[in-house]
């Protein structure tokens, strides 16, 4: 071969051993004709050893049959290019084992002869490099999954325990209202206390002076009306507590109600007969007397409560010389009882706030009062199934009206 004469072969072989790639040089028929000292190494041959062999000996026998081919299209085209396009290549020691490679292929013709000039770069460390990086990649993906699954599991914890919390300080907030609530309630009672029971325990006190003074078999209407004075005052101080009491049942949430059947006369006789104590000159309260026969079912206490409150405001809101009217209105399970009086009246852009604890209307600040009683009626009502509505007007009297359920149970 006078391409590779001894001069211009030394100089190939200094150029070629010079480079760290492996140099594999074949002809057209596909016999090596040089190799350079890397190109043996890489695939263990002696120096020399692979001239006059087929290419395919470099080549594993599974990927021999494309390579042959590929290396004949390859110097009929001949472009320099890289093998593989993607996909890997591996080279065959002469020990058999194989081995990732890399590898150029530079056509040349000399003196009408065809070459290729294989470059092969052997990959091994660096395919081990890569595999280690895509080990640790994926090592690193599988605890990055893990930490994420783990953070996950952490914010929803985290997410409940938020609820959790949230919960607990709606309750102390609530219970907090509710203390609050009732440390108002007692303030208030103390105030009212101071205020409310001073009159008539002095009237008890002045009638109860009276009464002993008042020696005679004669005085005995005397005696009498003082004595009517003092039950007066401490029925409607035993009314005051009552109603306060039941605030702070209710604030409590301690109220419960017990239901029974029984006669509605026996509730409205028993009140009506309280209030006519408390009437004033010439006031009188027409009630139906034809009620013995009707039964209801319903928290006796409660019943008693709503109508002495309605009854007692009806006495103290009204002149004297008025009626009161108790009307009964039997209905399909339930029954309804309404007050009318003659008094005061509620001004007009007072009364949406009639129900509100504590409040007074103007008209009504000259009588005493707390501003408990209807707004004890409407809670219980309303926790029991029951309304209170009412109508009034100024100067021309008021009317109440208290629905509740009343389903006779059958037994
Ligand atoms: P109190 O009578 O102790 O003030 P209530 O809660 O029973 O408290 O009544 C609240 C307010 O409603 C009264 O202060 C008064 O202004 C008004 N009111 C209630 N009933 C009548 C009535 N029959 N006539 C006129 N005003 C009334």
């Amino acid at each position: 071969m006078k391409v590779f004469d001894e001069k211009k072969g030394n100089i190939f072989k200094i150029l070629s051993e010079a480079i760290s790639e492996g140099i594999v040089i074949v002809n057209d028929k596909h016999e090596i004709v040089t190799s350079n000292d890397a190109g043996d190494r890489m695939f263990g041959y002696e120096h020399g050893e692979l001239i006059g062999k087929n290419l395919s000996v470099l080549i594993p026998q599974e990927y021999r049959s494309n390579h042959h081919v590929q290396v004949n299209e390859f110097m009929e085209n001949s472009d320099p290019r890289q093998m593989g396009h993607g996909r890997d290549l591996y080279g065959k020691r002469k020990d058999g084992s194989t081995f990732p490679v890399e590898a150029g292929l530079n056509p040349f013709e000399v003196y009408g002869s065809k070459y290729v000039m294989a470059l092969v770069t052997d990959i091994s460390v660096r395919k081990q490099q890569e595999l280690q990086i895509r080990e640790l990649n994926n090592e690193l993906e599988l605890k990055i999954e893990k930490r994420t699954q783990a953070l996950k599991e952490s914010i929803i914890e985290l997410e409940k325990e938020v609820v959790k919390r949230k919960d607990a300080e709606d309750k102390i907030k609530e219970s907090l209202r509710k203390e609050r609530e009732l440390g108002e309630l007692k303030t208030k009672f103390l105030s009212l206390v101071s205020h409310e029971f001073k009159t008539p325990l002095s009237g008890i006190l002045t009638s109860a002076t009276l009464v002993e003074k008042y020696k005679e078999t004669s005085q005995q209407d005397k005696r009498e009306k003082h004595l009517k004075t003092i039950q007066n005052k401490v029925k409607y101080l035993n009314n005051i507590l009552n109603d306060f009491l039941s605030i702070e049942r209710l604030e409590s949430g301690r109220e419960t109600y017990k239901y029974s059947t029984f006669p509605l006369s026996k509730v409205v006789n028993e009140v009506i007969y309280n209030a006519n104590m408390l009437l004033k000159e010439g006031q009188q309260i027409n009630y139906p007397k034809n009620i013995d026969g009707i039964q209801v079912y319903f928290d006796e206490k409660i019943l008693e409560l709503s109508l002495t409150n309605l009854i007692n405001n009806a006495i103290k809101y009204s002149p004297e010389n008025t009626s009161i009217d108790v009307i009964v209105l039997p209905q399909k399970d339930a029954m309804s009882i309404k007050i009318i009086d003659q008094g005061i009246g509620i001004p007009a852009k007072e009364q949406k706030f009639i129900f509100n604890r504590y409040f007074r209307a103007e008209n009504a600040l000259l009588n005493q009062g707390t501003g408990i009683g209807l707004n004890i009626v409407k809670s219980h009502l309303n926790n029991i199934g029951g309304t209170i509505i009412f109508e009034s007007e100024e100067n021309k009297g008021s009317a109440f009206t208290i629905t509740f359920p009343s389903k006779i149970p059958k037994s």
